[in-house]
């Protein structure tokens, strides 16, 4: 039996190297509650990306959720079925109506062109998605938002890191959110982050993260738990020195895929934007049944018979789940694009430590068809 290449593994840093983190953790015995991890770490953190204010979480869903209630979003928010459920969920756990609009056909973002149509007395909000690291139309976003006096929030989740022409996309709208999940480019094991504009935001979003505390004996407002603990603060801090090396492996593993893909009739990749700087958070390439001679769940399905794992990500679309199905915005004819996206698309293996020869492997078996023969 070969070894099997899952489509992620996480990104460890050597473990001798938390030895001493975790010794000085033990020696203090402050293992939460904004302990000098978790501020060295926002500290870090927010240098590395390019941001001003950062607030770190206990994971990605909890910040997508906080910073909902940080801004009083309420009616109806306007979002992507494509993208991880915890986007749509996090409205939904606020009580706020989703409404889906489609994505355009090149990035997979939200576009901003069917944005306005959406838009009713009650819409206050829109939460975009950068899928896959690609950047979103944020000029044209905030052009209508501006009109419409609506407030942009971030789903960041793939973006860590990510930049165009030279600044970093976190800073775009009101808020972004981020993800240290173990499955992504940085992780904390589980963990998240809200980027707020100013110290203002961040102090409002700290205190909702610690259940509305302000100070010993006041709690201004209902806020929950959403604390990141020391134990991944630290880890995350010693993470931060290994980041660079997890991004460029990503990369060059990105560019054997397209050199080795690129004449396979019927296959289309990923496009980057001009002045992005990618991160490779996934490695998605989309099936033509007709032209490469058969369909993408074949093509993925065959894979697993030879070890190869990848993800239909995404699919099914959020609004396919059963939650969110009976909502006017999900009906599929007001989603073709989305819907043509997620029967076609295909997640290959990508994670820094994937091996060149396994990418090799993954593309003979792509380009040759053994299972034909
Ligand atoms: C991973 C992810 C999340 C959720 O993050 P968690 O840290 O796992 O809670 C939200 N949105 C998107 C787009 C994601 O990929």
């Amino acid at each position: 039996m070969t070894k099997k290449i899952m489509v992620t593994q996480p990104a460890l840093p050597p473990l001798e190297e938390f030895i001493p983190y975790l010794e000085k953790i033990w020696d203090n015995k402050w293992l939460t509650n904004n302990g000098p991890f978790h501020e060295q770490f926002e500290k870090e953190l927010a240098e590395y990306l390019g941001v001003k204010y950062i607030s770190v979480f206990s994971n990605g869903t909890l910040a997508l959720i906080t910073a909902l209630q940080a801004l009083r979003i309420t009616g109806e928010v306007i979002t992507t079925p494509y993208s991880f459920v915890a986007t749509t969920h996090s409205l939904w756990w606020n009580n706020i109506k989703p409404v889906f609009v489609d994505i355009d056909d090149k990035y997979y973002n939200i576009d901003p062109k069917k944005l306005e149509a959406a838009i009713t007395p009650r819409t206050t909000a829109i939460m975009p998605v950068h899928v896959y690291g690609n950047p979103c139309d944020v000029e044209e976003i905030q052009r209508i938002a501006d009109i419409y006096g609506l407030r942009v929030i971030y789903d960041a989740a793939h973006a860590f890191a990510v930049k165009k022409d030279g600044q970093s996309v976190l800073n775009w709208g009101d808020l972004s959110i981020l993800s240290f999940h173990a499955t992504k480019v940085f992780n904390t094991i589980e963990g998240g982050a809200i980027v707020c504009p100013d110290e203002r935001t961040k102090q409002r979003v700290d205190l909702l993260k610690n259940f509305g505390f302000r100070n010993e004996t006041t709690v201004i407002e209902p806020g929950i738990n959403a604390k990141m603990n020391e134990l991944q603060a630290a880890y995350g801090s010693l993470q931060l020195k290994h980041v660079d090396t997890y991004i460029s492996n990503r990369v060059e593993l990105a560019k054997l895929y397209d050199s080795l893909l690129k004449d396979i009739p019927g296959l289309t990749f990923m496009e980057v934007g001009e002045g992005v700087d990618h991160t490779y958070p996934y490695y998605p390439i989309r099936v033509n049944t007709a032209e490469y001679g058969m369909s993408r769940d074949d093509l993925y399905f065959k894979l697993q018979e030879y070890d190869v794992f990848g993800r239909r990500y995404f699919y099914p679309l959020i609004s396919d789940f059963p939650t969110y199905k009976g909502l006017p915005s999900a009906d599929t004819s007001n989603l073709p694009i989305s819907t043509q996206v997620s029967k076609e698309i295909i997640c290959l293996p990508m994670y820094a430590s994937l091996e060149r020869s396994e990418v090799e492997k993954i593309c003979g078996l792509i380009k040759d068809k053994p299972w034909t023969k």
